[in-house]
């Protein structure tokens, strides 16, 4: 077991860190601002590959490793969380077209979406059906070489922008559930899809997230992912991935916010004495240090778990999610504390941080959710021994 990074790990890392830091952090608080989303800077995040991290590279991937891909978004996420958390959705996105996609459809979107090009949305929650995705009642009724989409979707980050929606539909019946559910890659400029307002969020303001809704939309039958029926399976295979990403972008948050909160204890007095002299202050510290180096070693095996095909990764991208981003949020606030009330103030970026990361406890399934993902796999049978 070798917990140190190799050599193009460290290389990627760098080249990640070096982009956040030149392209992302100086612009971060602007976008958050104005909510600007952008575009450019995704093109050019395009050029290093990272728009297209763990596509293969028979589409133009990278063709990566999960272990990598968390490593590389935890470092963009210290430049801009928000906009990391959109790279994210689109690499499980784009992934998600060029491993079911046809060929025609593979075709027409792979070469666009791994360098920024073209971007993708991931299209599951509907306005009835949050956690209980599998609810949904978006409907793709087959109509000769169509299918023929009605419905609505609810908090598509990314759309109004992006050029393809990856979107979960019903081809069966309500009472067939998850298994009535198929995955389709739609264009976003169809007639008969129509977006909502752009949210007026908390956070994430450097990408739109907007309903959107299906009428009549009427797309060929090659934009299918997979089989029918299948949708399900594809949409929860994208997630186990989206999930540590996520919480790798609440790790590139928090790790942030350390690196501050330690030069500004080093710099602040009262007392008479620079805040690192407290040690209740340096026991935070510590705290949250450790919290955050095992919620990291904790995405890492879930990575693992995904890159060696392990049949419990679905549990440990649970696990991940759920711990990786409490702490990730909980290090964030801590951080803010310490920066006492300017901390508070949008002159420094910790306020953005927090923020930004605390919409990471509730999407790509609520640590609720990913509890009740675990409980289900630690109730069977020798399952406490298994998971370790
Ligand atoms: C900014 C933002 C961006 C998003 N982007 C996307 C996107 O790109 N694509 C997409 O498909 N979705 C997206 N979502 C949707 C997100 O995944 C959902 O909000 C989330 O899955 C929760 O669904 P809900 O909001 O309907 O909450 P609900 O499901 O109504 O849950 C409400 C509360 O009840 C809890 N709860 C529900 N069921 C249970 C249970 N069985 N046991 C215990 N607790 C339970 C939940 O954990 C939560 O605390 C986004 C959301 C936000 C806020």
């Amino acid at each position: 077991m070798d917990f140190s990074l190799n050599e193009n790990q460290l290389a990627f890392q760098d080249a990640a860190r070096n982009f956040a830091s030149g392209e992302m952090a100086p612009f971060a608080a602007l976008w958050d601002e104005k909510k600007i989303f952008p575009k450019d800077v995704l093109k050019k995040a395009g050029e290093l590959g990272f728009m297209g991290m763990y596509c293969s590279e028979d589409v133009g991937g990278l063709d990566l490793s999960r272990l990598d891909t968390t490593i590389i978004l935890e470092e963009l996420a210290k430049g801009c969380t928000s906009t990391a958390a959109f790279i994210s959705i689109h690499n499980m996105a784009s992934w998600m077209i060029s491993s079911w996609g046809s060929q025609v459809t593979k075709q027409r979107w792979c070469s666009d979406l791994v360098v920024g090009e073209a971007l993708a949305s991931y299209c599951l929650t509907e306005p009835g059906a949050g956690s209980d995705a599998a609810a949904l009642r978006t409907t793709a009724k087959i109509d000769g070489d169509h299918y023929i989409l009605n419905g609505s979707k609810m908090f598509i980050s990314g759309a109004g922008e992006t050029d393809v929606l990856v979107v979960m539909a019903r081809t069966g019946s309500q009472e067939d559930g998850a298994r009535g559910i198929s995955a389709f890659a739609v264009p976003a400029n169809l007639v008969g899809v129509n977006y909502g307002k752009n949210e007026d969020k908390m956070g994430w303001n450097s990408q739109p997230t907007r309903a959107i809704n299906f009428d009549n939309a009427r797309i060929p039958v090659d934009c299918l992912l997979g089989e029918e029926g299948e949708g399900f399976k594809i949409a929860m295979k994208g997630l186990d991935g989206g999930r540590i990403n996520i919480a790798s972008c609440s790790m590139g948050a928090a790790q942030a916010c350390i690196n501050l909160a330690q030069v500004y204890m080093q710099e602040r007095q009262q007392f008479g004495k620079p805040l690192a002299a407290f040690q209740a202050l340096q026991f935070k510290l510590a705290d949250m240090v450790t919290e955050l180096v095992a919620a990291r070693q904790m995405i890492r095996l879930a990575a693992n778990k995904i890159d060696t095909n392990d049949p419990d990764r679905t549990t440990y991208c649970a696990m991940a999610k759920r711990f990786a981003t409490d702490v990730g949020f909980n290090v964030c606030n801590d951080a803010l504390q310490l920066h006492g009330g300017y901390g508070y103030i949008k002159e420094y970026p910790i306020e953005r941080f927090v923020r930004d990361a605390r919409v990471h406890q509730i999407l790509e399934g609520t640590n609720e959710v990913m509890r009740v993902i675990t409980a289900r796999r630690i109730l069977e049978p020798g399952a406490t021994d298994a998971i370790r």
